[in-house]
C-alpha cells in the first residue's frame, strides 16, 4: 500500500444540507479528512440565500487509486445532494482532481492532470496557496509559475492530451 497525494478542487454554487456554499466545502474538507486545505474563495451574493460561489484547494493523502478516489468524490457529492447530468447548472458539491503525486492518469472519464486547470483562476490561486511549489507533470511548471503565467494572460497549454 502506497500512501500517495492528490491535490483537490472544491467548488459550490448552491446551498445544499450542509448549508451555504462555503460552509459546504468546508464540511466537504472534512469527511475527506484532508490534509490542507486553502482559503475559501467566496465571490458573488452572499446572505441568508447563501447564493453565489465558493472555490478551494485541497491537499489529501491517499492509498486510493485515481478511479477509486473519483468513485469516492463521486459518492460524496451525492451523500451532499447534487443531482448527476446538470452539467452546467447549479452545483452543490463539485469535487475534481486535479494533480496526482504519482504523475499523469488517462482513461475515458478520468484525465490527470485535470485538462482545464491550467486555465482557471478559481483553482490556481486556491492551489498556489497550498501547494506553490508542485510540479504540473505534463509542462514541467510548479503550480505558482502556472498562476503568474494565466495572470499574465497567457496560460500554459500542454498540447494534446497523452493517453
Ligand atoms: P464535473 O463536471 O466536474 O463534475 O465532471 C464530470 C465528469 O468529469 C466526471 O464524472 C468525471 O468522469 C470526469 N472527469 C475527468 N477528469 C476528471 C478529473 N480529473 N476530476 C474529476 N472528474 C473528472
Amino acid at each position: 500500500m502506497t500512501v500517495t497525494s492528490y491535490a483537490l478542487a472544491l467548488g459550490s454554487n448552491r446551498r445544499g444540507r450542509r448549508g451555504s456554499p462555503a460552509q459546504t466545502l468546508a464540511a466537504a474538507a472534512k469527511a475527506l479528512g484532508v490534509e490542507r486545505l486553502s482559503r475559501v474563495r467566496a465571490t458573488g451574493a452572499v446572505g441568508p440565500a447563501g447564493r453565489g460561489f465558493a472555490n478551494a484547494a485541497a491537499i489529501l493523502r491517499s492509498d486510493l487509486s485515481p478511479p477509486e478516489l473519483l468513485e469516492a468524490l463521486k459518492a460524496l457529492e451525492r451523500d451532499f445532494g447534487r443531482r448527476p447530468g446538470r452539467r452546467w447548472g447549479p452545483r452543490i458539491l463539485d469535487l475534481d482532481i486535479i494533480l496526482w503525486s504519482e504523475g499523469s492518469w488517462a482513461e475515458p472519464g478520468l484525465v490527470v492532470p485535470h485538462p482545464e486547470y491550467r486555465r482557471r483562476l478559481f483553482v490556481l490561486e486556491p492551489l498556489a496557496e497550498i501547494a506553490p511549489g508542485w510540479r504540473d507533470p505534463l509542462t514541467g511548471l510548479t503550480v505558482r509559475q502556472l498562476l503568474a503565467r494565466l495572470r499574465k494572460g497567457r496560460p500554459v497549454d500542454p498540447g494534446p492530451a497523452r493517453t
